[in-house]
């Protein structure tokens, strides 16, 4: 396969979605009308409602044969969100950091990013209640995958601290 279809067809691949405000009847639609194997929780914090606290989450997604693996260490921690404030840019560019220096949440970076090779679809779910890409770490996640793949197939960039090496990834709904 040519690098450029494999690396749209690994794009492809890594849809996104959040959960506030949606109830879980409502997630289990979009997650099949998706196409989902995988769901892939990135959420740091632990404010949601009970039925998206970690474990029933989980449950709920097992009941209708979702694949579901926690990162909690792919969230954005609440000590860069509140050094950024409202500054986005300085957000994103904090977390992206964090991924490629924090030991712990590069190993779980690379990890996922050894799973995605499966015919599956996989999707970031976060809470932010946003579809805009500047605002989300799912987004930045989904573009430091993308990056890291773009790396591996020999195109040129730097590793994650590419911070505008293809345009924005829109939301396929
Ligand atoms: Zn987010």
């Amino acid at each position: 396969m040519d690098r450029i279809k494999e690396l749209a067809r690994f794009t492809q691949k890594i849809k996104t979605e959040f959960v506030k405000g949606v109830k879980p009847n409502k997630l289990i639609q979009k997650l099949k009308r998706k196409d989902i194997g995988v769901v892939v929780d990135i959420r740091w914090w632990s404010v949601y409602p009970t039925y998206f606290a970690p474990k029933n989450m989980g449950d709920l997604l097992a009941a209708h044969n979702f694949k579901y693996i926690r990162y909690r260490e792919l969230g954005n921690p609440s000590k860069l969100r509140h050094k950024a404030g409202e500054n986005f840019e300085l957000a994103k560019e904090l977390y992206l950091d964090y991924i490629i220096k924090d030991f712990k949440a590069r190993q779980i970076f690379i990890e996922l990013f050894k799973k995605i090779r499966l015919k599956k679809n996989y999707c970031l779910i976060c809470y932010c209640q946003t579809l805009d890409p500047k605002l989300c770490h799912r987004f930045w996640l989904k573009e430091a995958l993308v990056n890291a793949k773009r790396l591996t197939l020999g195109f040129e960039g730097n590793f994650v601290l590419d911070l505008k090496p293809i345009p924005m990834i829109q939301e396929v709904i």
